[in-house]
C-alpha cells in the first residue's frame, strides 16, 4: 500500500455560481479555502459534511497569498455555489495490486505521466462511482468509511475464493472480500460490485461461485450487494506478453451469457430482481440479440456499459418526436465504435429520414488499442484522424462524448477534441447524450 501522508492542501476554487452565497460573499475563482470552523478538509467529503453547519468560520487564501477570515451564515442545507479544480485535497490512494489485465498497464509507452497514474481511492468511489479494491484501507480509513456512512461504494470483486481473488489483483491482501463484504453487511453499508471476467481464470464454476456468494448478500431492506456487473476482460495490443489472459471469443461469450442468465432466472425468482447483469459487450461479441430494456430494471451499472446500448435506443425511439420533417441541407459524419454500428442502423435510418439531413455513420474499430472489434468509449483522438483523414466529413463529426476522459475535452490518448478538429480541419460537435445528438443534427449554424 501507498497511502500518502502528504499534508492537506488549501482547497482551490475553479468556479463560483452565480447568485449564490460565495458570489454574494465575493469568492473568486482563484481562492482557496484552508479551513472551515477549524477543521481543513482533506476533500469533498469533508468539505460538503463541514458546510452542512449553519453558521461557517471559514480561513481563506487569495490568489495573491493573502489570508482573509470570512464568516457565513446560511440554512443548514444551502450550498455555497463553489466548485474546485480537484475532489481531492490531500494526495490519492494510490492502488497497491498488480492485476494483469488493468487497462492502465495496457497503454502504449510514452505518454503524459498522469495517464500511468493508478488510483485506488474509496473517496472517488464514493463520489463518483469509480471502482475500488478495498486492499489499500488502514483502520482510519475504514472508520472514516463506518462514520461518515460513505456509502454505495464500487467494488471490483473478480471472484470470492481468496486465493483466486489473490491471483487476479496479484496481491496477498486480495483474500478478505468476502470477511469485507461481512463489514458492510454489519454497518448496513451498500455496495455495487463488478466481475471483471478472465477466460480460463475465474470463468465457469468460479463465475458461478462469486455470483452466488455476492447474491448471498443482497438479502434484507439494504442489501449490502446492491447490484453486479460482469464485464469482459479487453486487452490491447500494448499487454505483456507473460500475463496468462486469453481474450472472450464468440464462443466464450455465449458461454458466459448463459451462465449468467441461468444464475439470474434464480435471482429473479429469489430477490425479485435480476442482481447481477451483463454487460453490453458480451452480447456484442456474442453477436446476440441485447436484452430487453424491462430487463435493466433501473439501469444500475449504467456507467459500467451494461444496459447503455439499449438505453440509448429507447431514448431515441422516446425523443424522436424532435426530429422535423425537414432541415436546411446538411450533411454529417456519426463517429462510433464498429461493435455497435448494427445496433444503431434504425437510429441512423431515422435521422436520415428528415429531408435535407444526410448522416453518415463511421464505424470504426481501433488500431491504437490493436483492437478488430472495439465499443465506442475506446476509440482515440489517432484511431480517428488515421481513418478520417481526407474524408469528405460534410458539415462536420458527431463525437460521442464517451470517448471522452471525464467527460472533458481529450480522447483516451490524450488528443483533444481542437487538435483533432484542426488536423481533420472539420468541427466536431461533442454530444452527451440523445437529445444532444438530434439537437446537433437539426440546430441551425448559420
Ligand atoms: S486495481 Fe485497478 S488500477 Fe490497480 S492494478 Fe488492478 S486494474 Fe489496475
Amino acid at each position: 500500500m501507498i497511502m500518502s501522508e502528504l499534508a492537506i492542501r488549501p482547497a482551490r476554487i475553479t468556479k463560483v455560481l452565480p447568485d449564490s452565497i460565495a458570489s454574494e460573499v465575493g469568492f473568486t475563482p482563484g481562492d482557496a479555502i484552508v479551513a472551515i470552523n477549524g477543521t481543513r478538509p482533506r476533500d469533498l467529503i469533508d468539505y460538503q459534511f463541514l458546510c452542512a453547519d449553519e453558521v461557517l468560520e471559514m480561513e481563506v487564501l487569495d490568489a495573491k497569498g493573502i489570508t482573509h477570515q470570512v464568516e457565513i451564515e446560511k440554512d443548514y442545507d444551502t450550498d455555497l455555489g463553489l466548485e474546485f479544480e480537484t475532489a481531492l485535497f490531500d494526495a490519492l490512494i494510490q492502488c497497491n495490486n498488480h492485476c494483469p489485465f488493468c487497462f492502465i498497464d495496457q497503454q502504449p509507452p510514452g505518454k503524459r505521466e498522469s495517464l500511468y497514474f493508478k488510483d485506488d481511492d474509496y473517496r472517488l468511489s464514493f463520489l463518483y462511482g469509480s471502482y475500488l479494491t478495498l486492499t489499500n484501507l488502514p483502520p482510519r480509513e475504514w472508520q472514516r468509511i463506518e462514520q461518515m456512512r460513505l456509502s454505495p461504494l464500487y467494488v471490483s470483486v473478480h471472484a470470492t475464493e481468496p486465493e483466486l481473488r489473490i491471483r487476479l489483483l496479484k496481491n496477498p491482501r486480495a483474500g478478505q472480500i468476502l470477511t469485507q463484504l461481512q463489514w458492510f453487511q454489519e454497518r448496513r453499508l451498500q455496495i455495487h460490485a463488478q466481475v471483471v471476467v478472465c477466460p480460463g481464470i475465474n470463468d465457469g464454476v468460479h463465475l458461478e461461485q462469486t455470483l452466488r456468494d455476492l447474491a448471498s448478500f443482497h438479502k434484507g431492506d439494504v442489501p449490502t450487494v446492491a447490484s453486479v456487473a460482469v464485464v469482459p476482460v479487453g486487452l490491447t495490443k500494448f499487454r505483456p506478453p507473460t500475463d496468462e489472459l486469453i481474450p472472450v471469443t464468440q464462443e466464450k461469450a455465449l458461454e458466459v451469457i448463459a451462465t449468467v442468465r441461468s444464475l439470474q432466472t434464480q435471482f429473479r425468482e429469489k430477490f425479485g430482481s435480476t442482481f447481477a447483469w451483463l454487460a453490453d459487450e458480451w452480447f456484442l461479441i456474442a453477436g446476440a440479440e441485447l436484452p430487453t430494456t424491462s430487463e435493466y430494471e433501473d439501469y444500475p451499472q449504467i456507467d459500467n456499459g451494461v444496459g447503455s446500448i439499449r438505453q440509448f435506443i429507447q431514448e431515441f425511439s422516446q425523443a424522436a418526436e424532435l426530429l422535423p420533417v425537414s432541415v436546411k441541407p446538411r450533411k454529417f459524419t456519426w463517429v462510433v465504435g464498429n461493435a455497435v454500428e448494427l445496433a444503431f442502423q434504425p437510429i441512423l435510418k431515422q435521422l436520415n429520414s428528415v429531408e435535407g439531413l444526410e448522416v453518415s455513420m463511421c464505424a470504426l474499430s481501433s488500431t491504437y488499442w490493436g483492437q478488430s472489434i472495439t465499443v465506442t468509449g475506446l476509440l482515440t483522438g489517432e484511431d480517428l484522424l488515421q481513418k478520417l483523414h481526407g474524408k469528405n466529413l460534410g458539415d462536420g463529426i458527431l463525437l460521442p462524448a464517451v470517448m471522452l476522459k471525464n467527460d472533458d475535452s481529450r480522447f483516451l490518448d490524450d488528443m483533444t477534441v481542437e487538435e483533432l478538429a484542426g488536423l481533420l480541419k472539420t468541427p466536431i460537435f461533442p454530444v452527451r447524450g440523445v437529445v444532444e445528438l438530434i439537437e446537433s443534427c437539426i440546430k441551425s449554424r448559420d
